[in-house]
């Protein structure tokens, strides 16, 4: 299967969210505070299920920078200072999605356990 790309990335830094047009045609829409909690980086995640933190109170977080890494991921800097989270391709466009489609599933829901 060909890997979906982003084709078009849009920063609204001052409503707090994220949209990315992909190569298959999808558009996701992601806050910032959900791409925040949904940090996949070692410190954030743990290496077991256990072990992943709930990160809360990141409500008012944004995103600072946004940087492609190689052809499969992007490393998402926030303003709280967390700037280790790689976010692949793959999981944004089918797990971390937030859009119309995507949201209710039990990943999109996961910040309401705070
Ligand atoms: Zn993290
Ligand atoms: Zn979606």
């Amino acid at each position: 299967m060909p890997q979906t790309l982003p084709t078009a990335i849009r920063n609204y830094q001052a409503d707090g969210y994220l949209e990315i047009n992909w190569s298959d045609g999808h558009r996701s829409r992601y806050s910032h505070e959900h791409l925040r909690v949904q940090c996949p980086c070692a410190d954030c995640r743990g290496h077991t299920p256990e072990q992943a933190k709930v990160i809360c109170g990141k409500e008012n977080v944004r995103i600072s920078s946004i940087d492609p890494v190689g052809n499969y991921a992007l490393r998402i800097s926030f303003d709280d200072g967390h700037d280790t989270g790689l976010y692949e391709f793959s999981e944004l466009r089918h797990n971390t999605c937030q859009c119309d489609e995507h949201g209710t599933s039990d990943a999109a829901q996961e910040e309401t356990r705070c």
